[in-house]
């Protein structure tokens, strides 16, 4: 048994001053506090004074990082990511893949279906585990299309989502679509039946066409104002009825670059504490110096932050304790509110009970932040990073 305590602990909807948290065997046994309960003989305690426990972050739209694109099928690879990421406080996130030609998707599909299914027991040290997989292309538009190759974005059809699903072997948590193209809202029906989270994103759609899409399943909202119609006061489209739904989770990316720093706070003060979630949509240059490197299958410049192909922003190099931070200054929000922007709310967009909270019964996901936000440590399964 490991007994940890701190200053306070999130959980995160709500705050606990001097708290005890216990963890076995990769659960949380316990949360309580030390002014109700003492410490148990015999257990492992660590102490961290002035800081705060929290539930480690999830990140359910990242492309790579440190080199590594999560298309490329290199266990290596792989590995040193997971470990990056855990040292940013995340314990588990989504393979993102892009629009790609067809094989190379199935191929991908198949791979990250594997590395989902069978934890890798060589691994040493902490890092962060996929808890299934994040579709965003082919089912994209060509008008808000970014940097998918054109070539490649493809209509919807159950046929070809099904070829997906049989390759990932029913791991896709989220697909991102555009509900206007021809056969899509078919696909977001059967897709939702199958449990898949259908994200609107890389889309033209008008405020109609987005809600049809909603009233047909789709209830999240892949990150938010890029690649969509901008917001127009006449013409409010996918961002309005976005903005206008509080059923609806929405993704943002909070660099300082892909949104202005005031439009993450209008976004923040609208969405509120839970249905706003922040993701990264970081690609295999975060972590790295500057250079070129690969997206799926084309090539990204990576320039001071900025990551571009053909003169169009291509992903980040945002890491998501950064968005956390970034967030709490763009916003003027505390700690406590914006930690459940990374945890409880994507755990809730993918339906996954025991990540994103402090709770018993709940995965020993824990990070051990600084008053600022900052990692100190990061406890994954109960194993407790160096
Ligand atoms: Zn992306």
């Amino acid at each position: 048994m490991i007994a940890l305590t701190a200053s306070a602990l999130l959980t995160p909807r709500e705050c606990i001053e001097q708290p005890l948290l216990l963890l076995d065997g990769g659960k949380i046994v316990e949360v309580t506090s030390r002014a109700v309960r003492e410490l148990p003989r015999g257990c492992r305690s660590f102490d961290f004074p002035g800081a705060v426990l929290a539930p480690a972050y999830l990140d359910i739209h990242i492309h790579g990082g440190v080199g590594h694109d999560v298309m490329e099928p290199s266990s290596e690879g792989l590995n040193r990511f997971e470990t990056s990421l855990a040292r940013h406080g995340v314990a588990a996130y989504l393979p993102t893949t892009v629009t790609a030609p067809e094989e190379n998707i199935l191929r991908a599909l198949e791979w990250l279906a594997n590395s989902i299914e069978n934890p890798r027991e060589d691994v040493a040290g902490v890092c962060a585990r996929p808890l299934g997989i994040h579709l965003e292309g082919p089912f994209l538009s060509h008008t808000r299309r970014g940097v998918h190759p054109p070539e490649y974005l493809l209509p919807p059809t159950l046929s070809r989502f099904d070829r997906y699903w049989q390759a990932a072997r029913g791991h896709i948590k989220i697909m991102t679509i555009a509900p206007e193209i021809e056969g899509a809202m078919e696909l977001v029906a059967e897709a939702s039946r199958r449990g898949v989270c259908c994200s609107l994103g890389h889309s033209d759609a008008d405020l109609e066409t987005a809600r049809a899409a909603i009233r047909a399943g789709a209830r999240h909202a892949t990150h938010t104002f890029n690649a969509m119609r901008p917001l127009d006061h006449r013409q409010p489209g996918l961002v309005g009825a976005i903005l206008t739904d509080q059923h609806v989770t929405a993704e943002i990316i909070a660099d300082g670059i892909h949104v202005d720093p005031a439009i993450v706070q209008l976004f923040l003060q609208v969405k509120g504490q839970d249905t706003a979630v922040l993701i990264t949509d970081a690609i295999s240059a975060t972590g790295m110096p500057e250079g070129r490197y690969r997206l799926g299958s084309f090539e990204v410049e990576l320039k001071g932050e900025e990551c571009t192909s053909e003169g169009k922003l291509a992903g980040s190099v945002l890491h998501l304790d950064q968005a956390v931070r970034n967030a709490m200054q763009f916003a003027g929000w505390k700690l406590q509110e914006t930690v459940q922007l990374a945890s409880a709310n994507p755990a809730t967009v993918i339906r996954e009970k025991q990540k994103g909270v402090v709770a018993a019964g709940a995965d020993a996901d824990i990070i051990i932040l600084g008053p600022g936000g900052e990692v100190q440590k990061t406890i994954i399964a109960g194993q407790i990073s160096g």
